[in-house]
């Protein structure tokens, strides 16, 4: 039986090595069908063990197939990033030293690599220098922990002392949300019982909020008042007018929790920051580091103006938690979760090996690859690219042929396009609309792949001009 770590170590170490040689001939598309991994992977729990390199080998076997090559750099699909190899190096480590981060007793080192990492990120997005800082699974995570914040410091003004109290009783909040904002922002507001509360703001073309129609109901009441904008948005990578929407709210008394989870990344590059004008004028922010930063999955960062808000709304009491005190970080109250990775030593890795300008670079070059994506398909014959590429985000939109609707046409060619292999990107639909969606965010990705993107995007749309030259309603 191999069950040494020394030995099961090389053993992945090998699996990943040829995983890396063979990833410039892979196909970007997923190989198997969900029943073929169901057959390779399935079958009852074994009533008897088996050696553990084994087990590896039949891993690689049955998983390879049903991997999505989402760090491959001809990648555009969702907004996904690949990981840096430092940072995936780190992770490597970290699983060996099995650090528990939740508090300052359990890992001094994650503890301080939280503190210190925190401090950078600060610095380097441009935020008050008091900001807290939470480390999370993601934006998902990041956006509960803003909005909790922001839950305790609107009712406390009110009178009201949410964590103590609860909701029933409580003076009526009012929660404006920009219309195109993130699905994961309305599920924050439905878990800290805020769903009843929520008025939508319609948003522009390009998915950003409306000042006119934010106008129009900031006044609807005069209960606690939190307000949701977003730096990027999912689709287009618009960016809400922050410093309009932040002034409005703050003259009433409210707070701007602010989505930004690929965004952000931005407000490191002075020639991009203009962009997201008023960023820092906001009371919480949400952001990614799996995203555009490329560390591998999963790791999101909440940061927070009001740190008393922030503690109060998260902090975690128990009588057998040994709490570190005032002169030590205890990373469980910073966010919902308790016991997690110690994520905060990968960030210190990956941002120390890029330094700020390495981050800065990363962040120019794919906005400057979205551009060069964005004028390709703009001067090809039958789409129409239909956002502003303020960011890293590409949407286009088909013309309809005589048989097919724009609908029809884009389903086609989403679906020729992630059959193919060439390239790989998703559909969405946006202000009502089906599109195709391409995000640029990946370290790895230069002109070559942005090319053959669009050769092969034009290919496709070209072939359906000619029937029967392409199969295009079969499913990969
Ligand atoms: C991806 C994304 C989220 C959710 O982030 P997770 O990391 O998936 O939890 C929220 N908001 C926006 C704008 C996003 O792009």
């Amino acid at each position: 039986m191999t069950t040494a770590l020394p030995d099961l170590l090389r053993r992945v170490t090998d699996h990943a090595t040829q995983y890396e040689a063979r990833a410039a001939s892979r196909p970007v598309s997923v190989a198997a069908s969900t029943d073929v991994l169901r057959a390779a992977l399935g079958g009852p729990l074994p009533a008897r063990g088996q050696d553990a390199a084994e087990v590896l080998d039949e891993l690689v076997r049955g998983a390879e197939p049903g991997l999505l090559p989402s760090a491959a750099p001809g990648f555009f699909g969702f907004v996904m990033g690949g990981a840096h190899p430092v940072a995936v190096a780190t992770e490597w480590l970290l699983s060996v030293w099995d650090q528990c981060a939740a508090l300052h007793a359990t890992s001094p080192a994650a503890s301080v690599a939280e503190e210190v990492t925190a401090a950078w990120l600060v610095d380097l997005f441009g935020l008050p220098t008091t900001t807290s800082v939470g480390v999370t699974s993601g934006c998902a995570t990041a956006n509960l922990t803003g909005l909790a914040a922001a839950r305790h410091r609107v009712f406390a003004r009110h009178g009201w002392d949410v964590e103590a109290q609860g909701l029933v009783g409580a003076p009526i909040p009012r929660v404006l949300v920009s219309r195109a904002c993130h699905a994961t922002v309305l599920r924050a507001l439905r878990l800290l019982g805020l769903a009843g509360q929520i008025r939508m703001i319609d948003t522009d073309d390009q998915g950003r909020m409306r000042l006119d129609a934010f106008a129009r109901v900031l006044d609807d009441g005069d209960g606690p008042l939190i307000v949701c904008a977003q730096a990027g948005n999912v689709d287009t990578g618009a960016v809400d007018p922050l410093a309009e929407v932040c002034a409005l709210t703050h003259v009433r008394g409210g707070w701007v929790h602010l989505d930004a989870a690929f965004g952000m990344w931005a407000a490191a590059s002075p020639r991009l920051r203009p962009r997201l004008a008023g960023l820092a004028d906001a009371d919480s922010w949400a952001t990614d580091a799996h995203k555009w930063l490329n560390v591998p999955y999963d790791c999101g960062l909440a940061f927070c103006a009001d740190p008393d808000a922030h503690r109060a709304a998260l902090r975690t009491h128990a009588e057998y938690l040994t709490v570190a005190g005032p002169q030590h970080r205890d990373p469980v109250d910073w966010t919902p979760e308790m016991s997690r990775r110690a994520r905060a030593v990968v960030l210190w890795t990956t941002l120390r090996h890029l330094g700020r300008d390495g981050v800065v670079d990363l962040v120019e070059r794919c906005c400057a690859l979205a551009r060069r994506l964005a004028g390709r398909l703009a001067a090809a014959d039958g789409m129409t690219v239909v956002n502003d590429v303020v960011l890293n985000q590409v949407l286009v939109r088909f013309d309809p042929e005589p048989d097919r609707s724009r609908a029809e046409v884009t389903a086609a060619v989403t679906a020729a396009l992630q059959a193919d292999g060439r390239a790989w990107a998703s559909p969405t639909v946006a202000d009502g609309e089906p599109a195709l969606r391409f995000s640029v965010c990946n370290w790895q990705t230069g002109t070559d792949e942005v090319d053959t993107c669009a050769d092969v995007v034009v290919e496709l749309r070209a072939r359906l001009r000619h029937p029967g030259a392409l199969v295009l309603e079969e499913t990969p």
